[in-house]
């Protein structure tokens, strides 16, 4: 589902933030991505999404090679992967159902399914009671919750988490992580960059470790590596 081979990235100046990083990713995976700051985990997201364009290498998602993806195909390539992020990212201005009808609107799914569909997620992640909140009355563990519904609303294969709960307290994190592993067991192939040392020693599950631009550990029921 996921494929790197050889995938180098250089920034204008500085040490490569990826060098040669080869990984196979198969679909239905969940995987941690972990390591130091500044490592190069935001860049190999941003290269998934071709929000970047690698410096060498190639780079295949869902049967597309990426780096040969027209300009004019991104968007629609971009629809079958979901995202999530630290600072969450929502409309602050709309409520929780808008912000999550918005990414159903943008790709034209018909009112009625869409009127099906948004209750749908948000009782999945346990806030169907506050369609009507706007974010700044959300906790921050409500407003990551709303992101991940927007995230999964149309679908996707795959869902890309950077650092997801890094903005969370322990228990929101956890919360945040139980929905990541229920999408999961639904089928799509999850991708989370994290910190969090004690979520990844108790999931159990894959966790590729990079250091400064290279992945140095990739384990199978892995946990959070410190010698690296
Ligand atoms: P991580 O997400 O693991 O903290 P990043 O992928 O954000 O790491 O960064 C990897 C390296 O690339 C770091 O040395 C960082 O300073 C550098 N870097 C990231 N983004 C840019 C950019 N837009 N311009 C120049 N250097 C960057
Ligand atoms: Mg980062």
């Amino acid at each position: 589902m996921i494929i790197l081979e050889d995938v180098s990235k250089s920034y204008s100046k500085g040490a490569p933030a990826l060098s040669k990083v080869s990984l196979h990713i198969e679909k239905g995976e969940f995987v941690f991505i972990v390591g130091d700051s500044g490592s190069g985990k935001s860049t190999l997201i941003k290269l998934l999404l071709r929000e970047l364009y690698p410096t060498d290498g190639r780079i295949i998602v869902n049967n597309t090679d990426v780096t040969k993806l027209k300009h004019s195909r991104i968007p629609k390539y971009r629809r079958g992967i979901g995202t999530v992020f630290q600072d969450f990212r929502l409309l602050k201005d709309r409520n929780v159902y808008e912000n999550v009808a918005f990414a159903q609107r943008v790709i034209s799914v018909p009112s009625s399914k869409i009127r099906k569909n948004v209750p749908s997620v948000l009782s999945m992640v346990g806030l169907a009671e506050k369609y009507k909140s706007r974010p700044k009355e959300l906790s921050g563990g409500e407003q990551q919750r709303v992101a991940l519904a927007r995230a999964i609303v149309n679908n996707p294969p795959i869902l890309l988490a950077d650092e997801p709960t890094g903005n969370l307290d322990p228990k929101n994190s956890w919360e945040i992580m139980r929905l990541l592993e229920q999408i999961n067991y639904n089928g799509t192939t999850v991708l989370v960059v994290t910190h969090s040392r004690e979520i990844v020693n108790t999931m159990k599950k894959r966790v590729i470790t990079m250091k400064k631009g290279v992945i140095v550990s990739d384990q199978k029921k892995g946990g959070y590596i410190d010698e690296y």
